[in-house]
């Protein structure tokens, strides 16, 4: 069954190790295996939801602080500097690309990225 007991669960669990840049009581932050970046990181909620389709159904609250907690990651890896910036991508479902169904943001940047979608 989708998002049961999926990698992003073994990483968190530390059953299986991932490179971790940022760690708070809410979140987990590590480098993607692939990177599609020069800097390319992944931010899971420890409370775990599938997808943000799923998050729909927790209090706004934690959506809320699973948003602060991507941009503090982004601080945290410099990408805020001299606003340069960075992209968000939150893949949601199959149409999607999505391929781990535990929800994480992917962060990207350290490079001029490319346009989106062409
Ligand atoms: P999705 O396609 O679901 O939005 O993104 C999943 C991401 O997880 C992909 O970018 C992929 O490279 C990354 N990924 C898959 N398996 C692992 C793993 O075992 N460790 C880490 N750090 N990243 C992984």
């Amino acid at each position: 069954m989708q998002g049961c007991d999926t990698i992003f669960d073994k990483i968190l669990a530390r059953e299986i190790p991932a490179s971790i840049v940022y760690e708070d009581d809410d979140v987990l932050a590590f480098k993607d295996l692939h990177p599609q970046a020069k800097i390319h990181v992944l931010v899971i909620p420890k409370r775990r939801a599938t997808s943000l389709h799923d998050l729909k159904d927790q209090p706004a609250a934690n959506v809320g602080a699973f948003m602060i907690a991507v941009a503090k990651v982004a601080g945290h890896l410099g990408l805020a500097h001299d606003r340069s910036g960075y992209r968000v991508v939150l893949n949601t479902g199959p149409h999607s690309g999505q391929t781990v169904f535990y929800v994480h943001a992917h962060i990207l940047g350290g490079e001029p990225l490319g346009s989106f979608g062409k």
